[in-house]
């Protein structure tokens, strides 16, 4: 068997010019070339995940099958390569750690001292070694969070390091570089980047490849100046501009052949030369002209517009494979659900702006935590309903359209969630006995429901006519196979992701029910509500789900449900 090759994909200058985008469109090159690919995400936080932070702080909380609460470049790497990844594909300082210290709690050092050098790298290694046996990988691409000379993440470019020292001919370390531009016409500067590539060289490492970040393209004299000054040959040296869509990265990529540069350091030969799919994919972003507007009604304002796109990322991404798909472009307007909350801006107002809503084709209310904006959400949905007015509602958005059709068309006033109001007099959304036993001991952390569990689709209803014929169907068949699951076989069954501590109180199903509410999907034992929607002779489209069907959206594979709302919209223009 060929040993595994590794490729590190770190950043220089500064963050936040695309290095997740860039390390998953390597992914996605190679993987076009035949190999089997996986990718890895390290993040240099002590957080032992990305669980316990505010999505204002490092974007948003992206989650997988298995549960993992990760970074959001994890949902960059499954979107590009299609195929879902594990826990075991991420890691950060505080899980490094927290493993080694339980292993030294356990005796398995045998007595040893155990050292920040070598142990925290070779448990890094070793993490990165398991991972990539699972993902049966060829290739593994790591992604080493941060950037170089920063402090925190000297002991994963150690990792890299010691790898390199044993197999050279195994390791490929790509430099993500930003070049600031002098003055708006003028010229790309290297000299930050050459500093990179010096901080990297103090650290015992060399780069082989540059990918040169920048607003516009790199021309001949700057690529061969960082090539000389960087010690590479100038092939080695990629222009990477700014792009229209980050799914443009991977063909511009190889339009400077990196997969070519990668193989031939690694010693590969390619096994196939596939990324039609994909190129037909970006060249229908490019070709649709008509718009489809889709309003998202956030509430994390407060950092600017870079913020809220960090934060809804994998909604923004999902609906943008489904408009594509459905040919049109997706025209995304932020709503700040403040702004039609009465108790805050005033009735006036809020109904004004509510009367807004009517410029959208289409309207989603996303998950979240906590009780700002609450109230304005709840106002949105009741507006959506009562104007027909598709809406599509993800966890938080889909409890919350709950707690407005308890209030507003079962007569159930004051009904709320335990969250925002723990002595609410119709707790339509409550806390499971098990969730209120780990926040009384102060357990937060990976302690939501989360991951990937199976819902059954009840047939009639918009739910079912999305997933019926879809991948969705396929991959629940395939599980509840697996998993032995004791369903009737001829029940349509899907599994989603969650993260969420709150549910529909199940003591309020029926009342909701017969007042005209459907529950479309339950679990298998139909004790969790998991889509809500109203009945087709009511609304156009008036669909939420408990789970986030926004992490298994894919360029290559939308979600049935995005695309059913984007289908719902698009007919509401007409
Ligand atoms: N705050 C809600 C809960 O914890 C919804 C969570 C979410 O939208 N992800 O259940």
């Amino acid at each position: 068997m060929a040993s595994l090759k590794y490729i590190f994909v770190t950043g220089g200058v500064m963050s936040g010019v695309g290095k997740g985008v860039a390390a998953a469109s390597i992914a996605k090159i190679l993987q076009a070339k035949g190999f089997s690919v996986t990718a890895i995400k390290i993040d240099p936080y002590v957080n032992v995940d990305a669980g316990t932070m505010n999505p204002t702080e490092h974007g948003e909380v992206f989650v997988l099958d298995d549960g993992m609460e990760c970074d959001q470049d994890m949902g960059n790497y499954e979107r590009f390569l299609n195929r879902s990844l594990s826990s075991a594909n991420y890691m950060t300082t505080g899980s490094v750690y927290l493993s080694l210290i339980n292993r030294e709690r356990s005796l398995e050092f045998e007595g040893k001292c155990v050292e920040v050098v070598p142990h925290v790298p070779l448990e890094v290694i070793d993490r990165i070694n398991t991972a990539a046996k699972k993902e049966k990988a060829d290739i593994v691409i790591i992604e080493v969070g941060g950037t170089v000379g920063e402090y925190q993440n000297v002991l994963f470019l150690e990792a890299v390091r010691m790898i390199k020292a044993k197999r050279p001919e195994d390791v490929a370390l790509v430099l993500v570089s930003y070049l600031p531009q002098q003055g708006a016409e003028g010229e790309l500067k290297t000299k930050p980047t050459q500093y990179a590539v010096r901080t990297l060289n103090s650290a015992g490492l060399q780069p082989d490849v540059i990918l040169a970040r920048a607003g516009i393209a790199l021309d001949k004299p700057r690529k061969e100046k960082i090539a000389f000054n960087c010690n590479l040959d100038n092939e080695a040296v990629i222009s990477a501009p700014d792009v229209k869509s980050i799914y443009d990265v991977p063909l511009n990529f190889e339009h400077d052949n990196l997969s070519g540069i990668l193989m031939k350091r690694l010693k590969l030969k390619p096994k196939k030369h596939d990324l039609k799919e994909w190129k037909a994919f970006v060249a229908k972003t490019h070709a649709v002209s008509k718009p489809v507007k889709v309003g998202i009604v956030g509430k994390y304002f407060a950092s600017g517009e870079f913020v809220l796109a960090d934060s809804y990322i994998s909604v923004i991404e999902a609906v943008k494979h489904a408009a594509y798909a459905a040919g049109r472009i997706p025209e995304i307007t932020w709503l700040n659900a403040g702004d039609f909350d009465p108790l805050g801006v005033g009735t006036k107002a809020a109904k004004d702006n509510l009367k807004l809503l009517k410029r959208y084709d289409g309207i989603i209310v996303p998950g979240g935590f906590g009780n700002r904006g609450v109230e304005g959400k709840i106002s949105v949905i009741g507006y959506l309903r009562e104007h027909k007015i598709p809406f599509f509602g993800l966890c938080y958005g889909m409890q919350l359209a709950t707690i407005e059709f308890a209030r507003n068309v079962a007569g159930l006033k004051g009904a709320h969630t335990t969250e925002v109001d723990k002595k609410a007099v119709h707790p339509v959304i409550d806390i499971l006995p098990e969730q209120r036993q780990k926040m009384a001991q102060k357990d937060y952390g990976a302690t939501m429901r989360l991951g990937a569990y199976p819902a059954v689709v009840d047939k009639g209803t918009h739910a079912y006519a999305a997933y019926k014929g879809s991948h969705f169907q396929t991959e629940g068949t395939k599980r509840r196979k697996e998993q032995k699951l004791q369903i009737p076989a001829d029940e349509l069954i899907v599994f989603e992701r969650h993260r969420h501590r709150y549910e529909v109180n199940p003591v309020y199903v029926e009342k909701l029910i017969d007042k005209g509410l459907v529950f479309s999907g339950m679990s298998p034992d139909r004790r969790l509500m998991e889509i809500v929607e109203l009945p087709k002779a009511k609304h156009p489209f008036f669909v939420a789900a408990q789970f986030h069907p926004e992490f298994t959206a894919r360029p290559l594979a939308p979600h049935p449900l995005f695309v059913a709302f984007v289908k719902a919209a698009i007919a509401k223009k007409k």
